[in-house]
């Protein structure tokens, strides 16, 4: 699948569209999801053009992954959920129901979350 820069995500990254902000550094942008699913419900989206988390695994540099992964762990940090406990889940393909077409990462967290699946 390649990359159609029309999704939602580029177009917040572009600025085109607003978000409710939590962190951003060179690697990546972090903001409360539209429709949360916990207390804490907060998306990671690294500033490349990357599907899925197939696609950023496959074709990132090393140290853009890196970078993206520091951006994830400071934006839980500053969440407050590193001591109580947090989620990370991403979704790829039609299978796990992803929705945008740019890869991210959801941070759950601000209550006990239970099992893996429902
Ligand atoms: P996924 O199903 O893993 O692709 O997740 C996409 C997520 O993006 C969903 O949880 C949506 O609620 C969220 N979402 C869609 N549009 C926006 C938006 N404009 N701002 C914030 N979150 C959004």
């Amino acid at each position: 699948m390649s990359y159609d820069s029309s999704n939602i995500f580029a177009k917040i990254l572009r600025g085109e569209i607003p978000c409710k902000k939590v962190y951003e550094d060179d690697f990546a942008l972090a903001f409360h999801d539209i429709q949360p699913e916990a207390p804490v419900h907060v998306l990671v989206v690294p500033k490349g053009e990357f599907v899925s988390f197939n696609d950023f695994a496959e074709r990132a540099k090393p140290e853009f992954i890196a970078g993206y992964m520091a951006a994830v762990q400071k934006t839980s940090a500053l969440l407050g959920v590193v001591e109580n406990g947090y989620r990370l889940i991403t979704n790829h393909g039609a299978d796990a129901s992803q929705s945008v077409p740019h890869f991210h990462v959801h941070i759950l967290g601000g209550k006990q979350l239970g099992k893996l699946l429902p």
